[in-house]
């Protein structure tokens, strides 16, 4: 009766070495992990269909008997076999076969077949359907249950995985599968809006059912994912999730971080300069972070606001603190030419006031980084702004107090952690704070930054007018172009931002430059840009700058100029194909403009024909200016990857649970989160293993 995350799969019949490598490549070596490696849906082989009913896409069951077999010569080489019952003629079709099957399936021959009904030459046909051939000594029973079919792998078929799964679930005893969620959960008192039904079912019969569903089980609910059984594991999934970036936070504010004092006097002079009054969504939020950075404690914050609803003052005003008592600060940004843009901005601010700025990127290179270096290892750079180059090996700061992170969504945890563990010196590490213009769903923020605190910019500057977004077809392409040239004609700036499918440098670069000299002629009043990925970084931060400084009249640009460009001017955004980019990114794109005075007008320059989804997603661009509506709609049409960027997705890898689906649990999941650490802290390890695996995810901090 050893527990089962504690019993090898070895310990199942035909699991020898060579499986155990395989599973152990999924991430399965123990009992429990096959328990917890769910299927993805099922089939119902319970009962048998009549060949005459047969429809196409249905999976089936039928039986019959060979009528007969020939290799057909067509385009490919196949195997075609007639199959009869008492309602109707079936063709089974195979495209790989060799003679001993051939020779099987000889006239008279009863058979039994599993797969999927397609419209073929020859009227209905199961391509490669699973068969098993019948003779009257061993009868086949039907299977008693639905059958699962489980995320696979090479040399894992589903025959395989079925069979040790199968297995486990006889190893189930009461002992040996830890119900890990507290009591009250399955209490009748527990009410919760009907969340968790008192009839929730335990882990185990949770388990059992769902890796052989009763032939009567509901596979709609369940292709649905909305089973109480998934439900009951999904909640336990997030739970994990969340609990490990608790974890996490936990650790990091064991250690100590220095109380930074609040800078009063070179705060006025700083906000004294600036020509426009704080919002007072700035003005709350960067309270709230005066106050976490006074403290010993590691501040993690995540500062989310639209874009241009003017994050960097804020971040200023933190850096200000910093300084003020004797630390430096750190800005990082993803892109060469957003660092460059702030370091023109905090140059504007911060000389004036007497304090030091350094500057790093990737393109400092030998002596001028050696100079660089330097002052940030004998602390005479206050404030240092750069890209990730901030994070290599011999960069040194003297005493880094705060570190910034500008447009969050591109980093994954791991840089996060990275940043942190960067200035750790004397003990104490930075205060971090994260500035992120994309709006994080609830549900996200749950279970991916929950080891971080928010602060939300809701307002925009006053007299910003909001932006006015329309699609045209590119058919209309020629009114797209008299748009530009009255816009430009009449001193605004404007973008042409060229998007591609494929995640190409090269190909998005030429896409564009094709895009640019089309313009080009079209438009041959006008100055123009040009600005893709591979400009090499102080060519890029040429062209921006021209455009900043009003030199360019149009810029024609790839999906690079998405994070954090200002350039007030500019009033008109031409989006070509924006059926190809998620919602998020569009919204980020569009950020671009209506950043002034005047009124700004996004087009969607759209391909034709449409599809139904596409032409609903543009619908919400055109109805809406609020980002977090649209990353809500982004995260259920398109799923977190589109929200949060790839990289950070893959971490969140999630087995059972759907964030859009199972948001309604995330209450739950916090309140079990909070009395799990209280009351059962030894419960927290065991749950986050079970769903995440022995490989720490985040790493240790
Ligand atoms: P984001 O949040 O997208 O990073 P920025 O910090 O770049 O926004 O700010 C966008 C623009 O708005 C900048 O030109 C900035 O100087 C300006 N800005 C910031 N705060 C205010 C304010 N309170 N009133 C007017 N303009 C502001
Ligand atoms: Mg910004």
């Amino acid at each position: 009766m050893t527990a089962l995350d504690h019993t090898p799969v070895t310990a199942l019949r035909g699991v020898g070495a060579q499986m155990r490598d395989k599973l152990a490549r999924i991430g399965i070596t123990t009992i429990q992990d096959v328990l917890f490696h769910l299927p993805l849906r099922y089939m119902d082989r319970t009962r048998l269909s009549p060949i005459g009913s047969l429809q196409a896409n249905a999976e089936v069951v039928i039986e019959g008997q060979v009528m007969g077999t020939d290799v057909v010569y067509g385009r490919r080489r196949s195997l075609m076999c007639k199959v009869q019952d008492r309602t109707g003629i079936v063709t089974l079709r195979f495209f790989h076969f060799n003679v001993a099957q051939r020779n099987n399936l000889t006239a008279g021959t009863a058979i039994r077949c599993y797969g999927e009904v397609r419209h073929g030459k020859a009227g209905l046909e199961l391509y490669h359907p699973e068969y098993q051939l019948l003779d009257d000594s061993t009868p086949a029973p039907l299977a008693q249950h639905l059958t699962p079919v489980y995320p696979a792998s090479e040399g894992l078929t589903q025959y395989r995985l079925r069979s040790i799964a199968e297995q486990a679930l006889t190893c189930i005893d009461d002992n040996n599968l830890a119900e890990l969620l507290p009591a009250e959960l399955n209490s009748d008192q527990t009410d919760n809006g009907g969340l968790l039904r008192k009839n929730q079912p335990s882990l185990a019969d949770a388990l059992r059912f769902l890796h052989a569903p009763p032939a009567e089980a509901p596979l709609q609910l369940l292709a649905e994912g909305k089973h109480p059984a998934q439900q009951r594991l999904a909640l336990e999934e997030l739970l994990a999730h969340h609990l490990s970036l608790l974890r996490l936070r936990l650790q990091i504010r064991q250690h100590r971080a220095p109380a930074l004092k609040p800078a009063n006097s070179l705060t006025r002079k700083f906000l004294c300069a600036l020509p426009f009054k704080l919002t007072a969504a700035q003005q709350k939020v960067g309270r709230e972070i005066a106050a976490d950075i006074a403290q010993p404690i590691p501040m993690l914050r995540l500062l989310q606001g639209d874009v241009g609803s003017g994050k960097t003052v804020v971040a200023a005003l933190a850096a200000l603190q910093a300084i003020n008592s004797g630390y430096q600060a750190a800005i990082m940004a993803p892109t060469e030419i957003l660092a460059e843009q702030h370091r023109l901005n905090f140059d504007n601010w911060f000389s004036p006031l007497g304090i030091k700025i350094a500057w790093l990127t990737g393109k400092q290179k030998g002596k001028a980084r050696q100079v660089i270096l330097e002052t940030l290892a004998d602390g005479s750079a206050q404030i240092i702004i750069g890209t990730h180059a901030l994070f290599q090996e011999d960069v040194r700061f003297h005493k880094l107090g705060l570190t910034i992170i500008d447009e969050q969504h591109r980093f994954g945890v791991q840089q996060r952690l990275a940043l942190r563990e960067k200035g750790f010196s004397e003990g104490l590490i930075p205060h971090q704070l994260i500035m992120t213009a994309t709006p994080i769903p609830r549900t996200l923020a749950m279970s991916v930054y929950a080891d971080l605190d928010f602060s939300v910019i809701d307002e925009l500057p006053a007299g910003r007018i909001p932006i006015n977004t329309v699609a045209i077809s590119d058919q209309r392409r020629d009114e797209v172009i008299d748009r530009i040239r009255s816009a430009c004609g009449e001193g605004q700036q404007a973008y042409w931002v060229c998007t591609l499918i494929e995640e190409s440098d090269v190909l998005e670069a030429q896409a564009a430059e094709v895009t640019a000299s089309e313009l080009r002629l079209l438009l041959p009043e006008l100055h123009m840009g040009l600005v893709h990925g591979r400009l090499k970084p102080g060519e890029k931060a040429q062209v921006m700058n021209a455009f900043k400084a009003g030199e360019l009249d149009l810029l024609v640009a790839t999906t690079v100029i998405e994070v954090g460009v200002d350039v007030p001017n500019a009033s008109l955004m031409i989006i070509e194909n924006p059926e190809r980019l998620g919602l998020a990114q569009l919204h980020q794109l569009r950020g671009r403009v209506g950043r002034g005075s005047i009124a700004s007008h996004c087009v969607l320059l759209y391909a034709t024909p449409l599809s139904q989804r596409a032409r609903d997603r543009i619908a919400i661009m055109r109805q809406t200016n609020d980002g977090f509506v649209i990353a809500e709609e982004d995260l259920k049409i398109r799923g977190p990857g589109e929200v949060l960027g790839t990289r950070q997705t893959g971490e969140l890898n999630l087995r059972i649970a759907n964030l859009a689906r199972d948001a309604y649990l995330l209450d739950q999941v916090k309140a079990t989160a909070n009395a799990l650490l209280h009351n059962t802290p030894d419960k927290v390890a065991p749950i986050i293993r079970r769903w995440l695996g022995e490989n720490e995810r985040y790493g240790q901090v």
